[in-house]
């Protein structure tokens, strides 16, 4: 079926709000629910890509939950803690790692308009003492009831929305695109508009093909690939 203008129109305003310098990266935290709905918060607030670092061997799940959101926010993976850290550094990350200990800062008294990582930790014993050092700031989301902690999802999900209505209130969310360097933004674009045919491009070592304004594709490709569009 041919891509719809309409469709196309979705998939801009979507990526045109995308942010390339907020992320979240997810230490051992297994469970496909807690994936599924972290992925899930990201795509809503607009992370570009996430992070994790999980037990090796285990395969990745995700399960309804994500809403199909694993498709729209990328998940790298890093073989250890130390490795993620320091990718994320060198891309000029601070790194907020949460932390329900007492030197920890309540994160609504922390600025997040600048690139930050949110570092989450495993379901049951939370972040690993090694990442917890390796972090810039540690943080904490008040709590006021009986239990001690949060879903893992959750809180994901919180700090991502203060640090989207910050950037909102400062001016700094993206709206037109300006929040994902330009030839990922117009790779994204091909890839979220016509997976099959990006797959297939990547598969013969190639470039993808430029589209016009309607989403159409400008170049005559062999039948083999137009019949994935
Ligand atoms: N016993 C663990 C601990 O002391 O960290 C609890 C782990 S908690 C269920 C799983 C993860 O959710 C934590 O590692 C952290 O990333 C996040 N989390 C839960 N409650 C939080 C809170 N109040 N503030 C910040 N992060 C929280």
């Amino acid at each position: 079926m041919p891509l719809l203008p309409r469709r196309f129109e979705r998939l801009k305003t979507v990526l045109n709000q995308r942010m390339s310098d907020l992320t979240v990266l997810v230490e051992h935290v297994e469970k496909p629910h807690n994936l599924s709905a972290i992925l899930r918060s990201c795509d809503a607030v607009g992370v570009l890509e996430a992070h994790a670092v999980s037990f090796s061997g285990r395969p990745r799940t995700f399960n309804s939950t994500a809403q199909g959101s694993q498709r729209w926010v990328s998940l790298h993976d890093h073989a250890d803690i130390s490795t993620a850290v320091h990718h994320l550094k060198e891309r000029s990350f601070r790194l907020y790692g949460t932390n329900l200990g007492v030197d920890a800062r309540d994160y609504r008294d922390c600025d997040f308009t600048g690139p930050c990582a949110f570092v989450l930790g495993a379901e049951k014993w939370g972040l690993t003492e090694e990442a917890t050092a390796l972090m810039d700031q540690a943080i904490f989301i008040p709590m006021r009831g009986m239990v001690q902690s949060l879903n893992v999802s959750v809180a994901t999900a919180t700090l991502l929305y203060e640090a989207l209505r910050q950037r909102q209130a400062a001016g700094l969310a993206p709206l037109n695109g300006e929040g994902v360097p330009a030839q990922h933004y117009s790779d994204l674009l091909f890839e979220w508009a016509y997976p099959q045919v990006a797959a297939w491009c990547r598969e013969q070592g190639r470039s993808y093909p430029e589209l016009n304004e309607q989403g159409e594709i400008l170049e005559d490709l062999p039948r083999t690939a137009k019949l994935r569009c």
